[in-house]
């Protein structure tokens, strides 16, 4: 078999992006996005400051909230709840992870649902699995896009997503539900994982263990998405799929760097818009 196809998850990134600039700039007013940030975790900051060059780059006014480690629970609940009721603000992000002494949840359930540019809210979530429109989490949007650049139909097939957060893995299952895939949601206490695995058309990976998925348990011709970003110790980033393995047997692979990562904060940029148009009851685009 030849080498898989590798998806290349900036090139269509940057075609999304391009299309979201276009559209920005045949609006009334100028979108706005909030991002807030609380602690100082390099890995969140260069998060923030990459959603705000993208944000900028496309005419997406954007706002960078920076809040000490020590910001007191309450205190963030009051910046979201003035987020929320200032008519300017289109969408809100709170970065995660959030310090410990600060509740995730409480936080994120603040957020007004229709500004909630991450999908993270239990509104979006239950519309999500309720198929209804909804903000939908940026991952696995961009997820979906990327199989979709591969295959258009995936109905019928067999899905296995390895990993159930709430930001990714639960989602993207729903997602994949939702186009008519038969899932396997698995996650630490799966047994057989590599047998789960070799049964899968589809295998979607976001756990954050590099290379855990090996080359044999990919069935031939599967399309793997590889969602897992690890930073290893000579400042390489990797998946959690072996890559130079995954190529010799699957049909198409996102890679890591430039796979899933670019789509996450073009659909960030996607939402935004989106929530933009819908606050002021545009037509709704459904692509
Ligand atoms: P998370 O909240 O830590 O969840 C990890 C999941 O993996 C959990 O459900 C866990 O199972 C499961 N898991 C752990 N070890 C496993 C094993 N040996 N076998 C099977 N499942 C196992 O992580 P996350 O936030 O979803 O992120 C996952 C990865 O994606 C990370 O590397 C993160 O950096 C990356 N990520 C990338 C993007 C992007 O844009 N590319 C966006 C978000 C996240 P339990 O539930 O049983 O503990």
């Amino acid at each position: 078999m030849s080498d898989a196809i590798i998806i290349d998850g900036k090139a269509i990134a940057d075609g999304y992006l391009s299309k979201i600039k276009e559209e920005v700039s045949r609006l009334p007013t100028r979108p706005c996005l909030a991002m807030v940030l609380v602690g100082d975790n390099p890995a969140s900051l260069l998060y923030v400051r990459y959603k705000k060059k993208y944000a900028e780059d496309l005419g997406i006014t954007s706002f960078l909230y920076m809040l000490p480690t020590e910001t007191k629970e309450e205190e963030l609940i009051h910046l979201v709840e003035d987020l929320n009721n200032n008519p300017q603000v289109d969408g809100i992000l709170v970065q995660l992870p959030l310090p410990d002494h600060i509740s995730e949840f409480k936080i994120i359930s603040t957020i007004r649902p229709d500004k909630d540019v991450d999908g993270f809210t239990k509104e979006n979530i239950g519309l999500l699995a309720l198929k209804q429109d909804c903000l939908v989490p940026c991952t696995p949007l961009g997820c979906i896009k990327l199989l979709k650049s591969v295959k258009d139909d995936i109905s019928g097939l067999n899905a296995v997503v390895i990993g159930r957060s709430n930001i990714v893995g639960r989602p993207l299952a729903q997602l994949l539900l939702n186009e008519n895939c038969t899932v396997t949601l698995s996650h630490s206490h799966t047994q057989n994982l590599p047998d789960l695995c070799l049964s899968a058309d589809i295998l979607a990976v976001a756990v954050g263990k590099p290379g855990l998925v090996k080359g044999n348990w990919i069935k031939p011709g599967a399309i793997v998405l590889d969602v897992g970003i690890s930073y290893l110790p000579d400042k390489s980033i990797k998946g959690d799929v072996d890559f130079e393995e995954a190529i010799k047997v699957a049909q198409a692979i996102t890679p890591v760097p430039k796979g899933v990562g670019p789509m996450t904060k073009a659909m960030l940029m996607h939402n935004t818009v989106k929530a933009y148009k819908r606050r002021r009851n545009f037509i709704e685009d459904k692509k």
